[in-house]
């Protein structure tokens, strides 16, 4: 039984496997020189204290060797990305042939769609959904006008019903199958940023397999935040950023998926570059493009170190705490706590619009706030005053994730009460 007070907040803490990790972290300090609540993690992850040291290491290799640090040191720059592939697979549950780490988000999604938005002149549209991130949406409507295609005919949007905030399954299944031999991509994310709902990768992926389409997720609030299974689940591709749930700085290297069963195939045309030309030969520079057989074959160029040393200390931080499954673990409790404190204090005042079971949300929570005559966007802004770190999201939803690497339960509760010193229920 959960319990309202800081008492036990903080034996939910004592408890805790993975308390430890918080040590692991910089906080950013409030204003009386305590840590910030920091409840943001969803949209930029806190800075691993090990990040420093193997930025360190990159630019202390490049100092002291020149070029020769493509070759000789211990994380050797040509085969950098090769460090973070097998950490990354297992993050998002893909073989190390499936991922790699490259470009940003965006770009990811751009160059996999290049590959598999293939429109022809009877399968030609895109399912995404009504709230869909900005970038996502000018990305997949810009393919569309790309490949000379008018997106008020090629763009199918799923709305969630009058009155409610997620999108049911049984809703986007009936327009994939709706839609069916006219579909030629399903592009939807594993987690949505404002809502904060989990879609159900698996079923999606089977109905729109089972039309024909291909399927891609856009995993930027899944990747670090819930367990996947991309491999099993047969998802056609996805890609993620790293600095949310994944810790490794703003506009840090991303990641990507491609299934097994396309990572060698020839006939998907890439937007090819030398550093996705088959290892052994590349440096023979010849004209013809020999994709590697893995997912690294959609690398265009040679990445940036820097960023990736990163990716990697933060992929290392996620290691040592066991990977995603205990941390998914504590995660549904930390969750499940800030809900509990959230309904004992406001009742239905507080509009939780992210769904309850636990397969269908991740680390967030989002607050539809509308009492007192304030909005979210002002509980939000005083909250942030008293060194509350939360966010604010267009129409009206206050953000809320405690993340298992480095909140603390007690965290959850100093917010709520807080948020009641900011908002009183009525
Ligand atoms: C954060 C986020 C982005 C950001 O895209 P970048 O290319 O990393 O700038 C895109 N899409 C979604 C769904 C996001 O949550």
């Amino acid at each position: 039984m959960l319990e309202n007070s800081l008492a036990f907040a903080q034996k939910l803490d004592a408890a805790d496997p993975l308390r430890h990790m918080r040590e692991q972290f910089h906080f950013p300090k409030a204003a009386d020189g305590q840590d910030e609540i920091y409840l943001v993690g969803n949209s930029l992850g806190l800075q691993p204290k090990r990040t420093e040291t193997y930025l360190a290491e990159f630019l202390r290799d490049w100092r002291e060797l020149g070029v020769r640090g493509h070759f000789e040191p211990k994380h050797a720059w040509l085969p950098y990305h090769e460090f973070l592939t097998d950490a990354s697979a297992e993050l998002v549950g893909a073989k190390p042939v499936e991922v790699v780490c490259m470009n940003s988000l965006t770009v990811n999604l751009h160059l996999l769609m290049a590959s598999f938005y293939r429109p022809t002149s009877t399968r030609f549209k895109i399912l995404i959904e009504d709230h869909a991130f900005p970038s996502d949406h000018y990305a997949v409507e810009s393919q569309i006008r790309f490949h000379g295609f008018d997106p008020a005919a090629a763009l199918i949007v799923v709305k969630p019903r009058e009155g409610e905030h997620c999108i049911r399954h049984e809703d986007l299944v009936a327009t994939i199958e709706r839609e069916g031999a006219s579909l030629a991509l399903i592009m939807l994310p594993g987690v949505q940023y404002y809502s904060g709902e989990v879609f159900d990768m698996q079923g999606i992926t089977e109905a729109g397999h089972k039309v024909g389409a291909h399927v891609g997720f856009d995993l930027a609030h899944a990747a670090g935040n819930i367990v996947m299974h991309l491999h099993d689940w047969h998802v056609d591709f996805a890609a993620w950023c790293s600095y949310k749930y994944l810790n490794s700085g703003a506009g840090s290297v991303a990641g990507a998926f491609v299934h097994e069963r396309h990572v060698a195939r020839t006939d998907i045309p890439r937007l090819a570059g030398w550093w996705g030309h088959d290892k052994k030969t590349r440096f023979q520079m010849g004209p013809h493009f020999q994709p590697i057989p893995s997912a690294e074959s959609w690398q265009c160029s040679n990445p940036p170190i820097l960023s990736l040393a990163a990716v990697r200390a933060s992929l290392d931080t996620f290691t040592e705490a066991g990977g995603i499954h205990p941390l998914r673990e504590k995660s549904l409790k930390l969750t499940g706590f800030l809900r509990f404190l959230l309904e004992s204090e406001f009742k239905g005042d507080i509009d939780i619009i992210t769904p309850f079971e636990p397969r269908r949300h991740g680390a967030q929570l989002s607050l539809n706030i509308d009492l007192h005559g304030m909005k979210a966007k002002d509980v939000q802004k005083k909250l942030e005053t008293q060194g509350v770190a939360c966010d604010f999201r267009e129409p009206n939803v206050m953000r809320v994730a405690p993340t298992p690497l480095y909140n603390r339960f007690e965290d959850c509760y100093r917010f709520v009460q807080m948020l009641k010193a900011t908002v009183p229920a009525s």
